[in-house]
């Protein structure tokens, strides 16, 4: 018997995943959100020594779908509240299965032309929902994490040049120290792109919060040309975002750089009713915004935003600097990574779905769904700790075991997913309405769901309708 080629063999495994995929989002919906114990075992039936032989793709194929599927977490489907992250647009789902079966390797316009386009597409309508000028370069990382170390990398590199150091020729050693102004509640991620920058602990100065997270103007030190500030928008816990127009130019008129961290906060800025909440940050030198989070396209997908294309260039480029005025910058000179997968054509097709309004009601509708769980909870008996300004609610019922328990309770129990935090000394759980996908119905489930499992960890609770 003839051997399939190899389009009859890619065609067969498509056909196969395609089948499973639909079978997957068919049941996504309605299915329980944190696998159960059996699922997870299920896991097990994968374990075993490295094969000698290889088998059928589609082999391969189902023992995926029989084996991971049921032990993922339902993130896609309305009641994941975890992480602020949300879950996947339909257009940008289906984009990023087409993504893979174009396998384009976006570095250069020459190599993947279409990717490349469309990327450029999807950057220059997110400068004009987050209102950021539209020269700025976009470059396609793998989330936030990177997009801070590019954002702050061009700030090292720019900052050390207008002090007459080349940072790639003399490294970090006997350069003059930078300074780095950030919150007390900036992100861990923040902090790990500095350490990977070189710069250390000893270089940051805290700069302390008001009771909802976001930095105080009045208590910021004096700035210089040698310093980095980082600010915030979207406090992973409250919401809230550090006050711009207070800071912003302030920073900037002493010389520093300034660096937003925005991996879900910063969407605000694309709806009229929440654009308050981060005015001012426009006027920023970098920005970085997630749009796996509350935009909803797959992962990994983050934006590093940089007004100054030339400082992203030159801190990344892996020629000498070329780039020149009303030039586009290739990718591999605007992220870290050289062969990468165009991610931005799931940001492009998510908000070729949605397009502006869908943004703005996708933005609002979520935050709308967060003060509906704000005002249930409270009604159980919940606390809430923040002022639910944004997508979050943080909600205190009790002591660090109780709130654990409950947090597990509902967890085991699959109705829905989330966390728990400690904010300001409390012990609180945290829901994040992130997603597209989540309903009025949803919301009501979710906090039934919570009320069933309070009464199973506290009976005697007050206040508590055990639906
Ligand atoms: C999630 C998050 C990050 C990290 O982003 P990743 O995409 O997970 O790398 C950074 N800052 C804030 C405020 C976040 O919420």
């Amino acid at each position: 018997m003839k051997s399939p080629s190899p389009a009859e063999q890619t065609q067969a495994a498509v056909e196969r995943a395609h089948e499973h995929v639909l079978d997957y989002v068919r049941l996504v919906h309605g299915r329980r959100v944190a696998p159960d114990a059996m699922a997870l075992a299920g896991l097990n039936h994968l374990d075993e020594p490295l094969p000698r032989t290889g088998c059928g793709a589609e082999r391969v194929l189902d023992l995926l779908h029989e084996w991971g599927s049921p032990a993922t977490t339902a993130t896609t489907g309305g009641r994941f509240f975890g992480l602020v992250v949300g879950g996947s647009l339909p257009a940008s789902m289906g984009a990023a299965m087409l993504n893979a079966a174009w396998d384009q390797v976006a570095i250069l316009d020459a190599v993947a032309p279409s990717a490349i386009y469309l990327e450029r597409l999807a950057a220059r309508w997110v400068l004009d929902l987050l209102g950021l000028p539209a020269g700025s370069s976009v470059g396609f990382s793998t989330g936030s994490s990177m997009a801070n170390f590019i954002g702050l990398a061009a700030a090292r590199h720019t900052l050390y040049g207008r002090l007459g150091v080349d940072i790639h020729e003399s490294g970090m050693s006997r350069t003059p120290p930078l300074r780095v102004v950030l919150s007390e509640q900036a992100h861990v991620t923040v902090i790990k792109a500095l350490h990977l920058l070189g710069l250390g602990t000893r270089q940051f100065t805290f700069v302390p919060c008001d009771e909802q997270g976001r930095m105080r103007a009045d208590a910021l030190p004096t700035l210089g040309p040698e310093t980095i500030v980082c600010l915030q928008a979207g406090n992973v816990n409250s919401g809230a975002s550090d006050p711009f127009s207070e800071i912003v130019s302030v920073a900037r008129a002493q010389g520093a750089w300034v660096h937003v961290d925005g991996a879900f906060g910063l969407w605000a800025a694309a709806s009229p009713a929440l654009r308050p909440q981060v005015m001012g940050m426009d006027g920023a030198d970098s920005w970085t915004v997630d749009a796996h989070k509350w935009l909803n396209t797959p992962y990994d997908c983050g934006l590093a935003i940089c007004r100054n294309p030339l400082a992203v260039h030159a801190a990344m480029s892996t020629v000498a600097p070329y780039l020149q005025a009303g030039h586009q910058a290739a990718p591999k000179d605007m992220v870290t990574e050289f062969s990468r997968r165009a991610r931005g054509v799931e940001v492009w097709a998510g908000i070729k779905q949605l397009g502006r309004d869908g943004v703005i009601n996708l933005l609002d509708r979520t935050c709308g769904h967060a003060r509906t769980l704000a005002t249930g909870l409270r009604e159980m008996g919940f606390e809430i700790l923040n002022e639910v300004v944004l997508n979050q609610v943080v909600a205190s019922i009790g002591p660090p075991e109780l709130t654990e328990e409950l947090a597990r309770t509902v967890q085991a129990q699959g109705e829905c997913w989330f966390g728990t935090t400690v904010w300001r000394g409390r012990s609180a759980i945290r829901l994040s309405v992130a997603s597209w996908a989540t309903t009025d119905a949803d919301i009501q489930r979710t906090l039934a769901a919570i009320g069933t499992a309070l009464h199973r960890c506290r009976p005697q609770t007050r206040g508590v309708s055990p639906t």
